[in-house]
């Protein structure tokens, strides 16, 4: 997703850091006038580790490791942010977070039934960057870039260079969402929509915000963990002003992600009135036993966040050795119910192409 090229009607932003990050939401490029220094944020998504061998050098991985880093890199390129590097045992393959973003050689292998576009999400595409799946909410593709390439990333091989609408093209989703009343909810997606800068995402959201039957703003994103410094006062500025109610869901899969930086942010967002959820995947070598996922759900309270939905892997080529078989999965989520209060249980589910709804196991 990161490697996307410039898209037609798009004029990369001042600062931007990489090709194709920050783009989707073109809010008239001309209008923005290029700042005197990035934020914080931008040069930490410009830093990001690119390279295997430099990822592998970093964390003082064996020579062993690097031609599966290599391999699994050509695939679906190495992107990890310092901040998130800096959470990582160093010399310790098995580290949760470091399986979440070392390429393997074992990405290339077919598997039977994991595919491209494993959620058929391409039916349910109504126009450029607009995914309308459930009743009453559109997800909206406002970045097609992430700050982290996570390997079992069901969009792993989505088209971005499809689904990034030009100014032209957002102006017709958002006519569209005026005209349907059923829908009462955006939900901002990507990639990772606070990829966008926040002059971008200002603009959107003060668009849907002008729509009276929209009533919340949702955001999926796993910037506020990668790099919390991406919870800045610009970005609390637009969040902090919009009528439409807050949720941002984030992405954390196991305890040693969230650490003071990430506690920190997430304060912010709540001080702006954001309720915060949380979305694992079960994962094979990262949080697949009770004790991990008992850990994630304390920590995650501990952070404010409540524990959404704990998904079982969608079967995307390349991430087929995360796999938790569905009993295994069931018989964790029993253990972990016997050791937390219900509000810290995470709803075990799985996205079926075509449901109405997650699926619950
Ligand atoms: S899981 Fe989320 S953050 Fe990770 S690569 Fe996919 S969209 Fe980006």
């Amino acid at each position: 997703m990161a490697s996307v090229a410039p898209r037609d009607g798009f004029t990369a932003p001042p600062h931007q850091p990489v090709a194709g990050s920050a783009a989707s939401v073109s809010a008239s490029p001309d209008e923005f006038k290029p700042l005197h220094l990035p934020p914080a944020w931008q040069a930490q998504l410009a830093g990001a580790i690119r390279d295997p061998r430099e990822l592998c050098r970093r964390l003082g991985l064996e020579d062993a490791w690097l031609a599966g880093a290599q391999t699994g890199h050509a695939l679906f390129e190495v992107r990890v942010p310092e901040a998130f590097v800096a959470r990582m045992r160093h010399g310790d393959a098995n580290d949760p977070l470091l399986r979440q973003v070392l390429p393997l050689g074992e990405e290339r292998l077919a598997r039977e039934g994991y595919v491209s576009d494993p959620l058929a999400e391409a039916e349910h595409t109504s126009s450029r960057g607009l995914i309308h799946k459930y009743a009453g909410r559109v997800l909206l593709i406002t970045s097609p870039a992430c700050a982290v390439n996570c390997r079992y990333c069901f969009r792993r091989h989505f088209p971005y260079a499809e689904n990034s609408p030009s100014r032209a093209q957002w102006d017709a989703t958002l006519d569209a969402l005026r005209d349907d009343p059923s829908i009462s909810e955006a939900i901002l997606s990507g990639g990772d929509p606070l990829a966008a800068n926040d002059r971008q995402l200002a603009w959107l959201v003060a668009r849907l915000e002008a729509i009276p039957h929209l009533k919340r703003l949702r955001i999926h994103t796993r910037l506020p963990v990668v790099i919390p410094d991406r919870i800045d006062e610009a970005l609390l500025g637009w969040l902090d002003a919009t009528r439409l109610q807050k949720v941002v869901v984030l992405h954390i899969n196991h305890a040693q992600e969230i650490d003071d930086a990430v506690i920190a942010a997430c304060a912010r967002l709540k001080r702006a009135g954001v309720t915060l959820l949380n979305q694992s995947v079960l994962l094979r070598g990262v949080n697949d036993t009770t004790d991990a996922l008992a850990e994630l759900s304390e920590r995650l309270f501990e952070a404010g966040i409540l524990p959404y939905y704990l998904h079982v892997l969608d079967p995307v080529a390349g991430a087929a050795h995360f796999d938790v078989p569905d009993d295994e999965a069931r018989e964790r989520v029993a253990e972990l119910r016997k050791r937390l209060p219900g509000f810290l249980m995470p709803r075990l589910v799985r996205e079926v192409p075509g449901e109405a709804s997650k699926t619950p196991l």
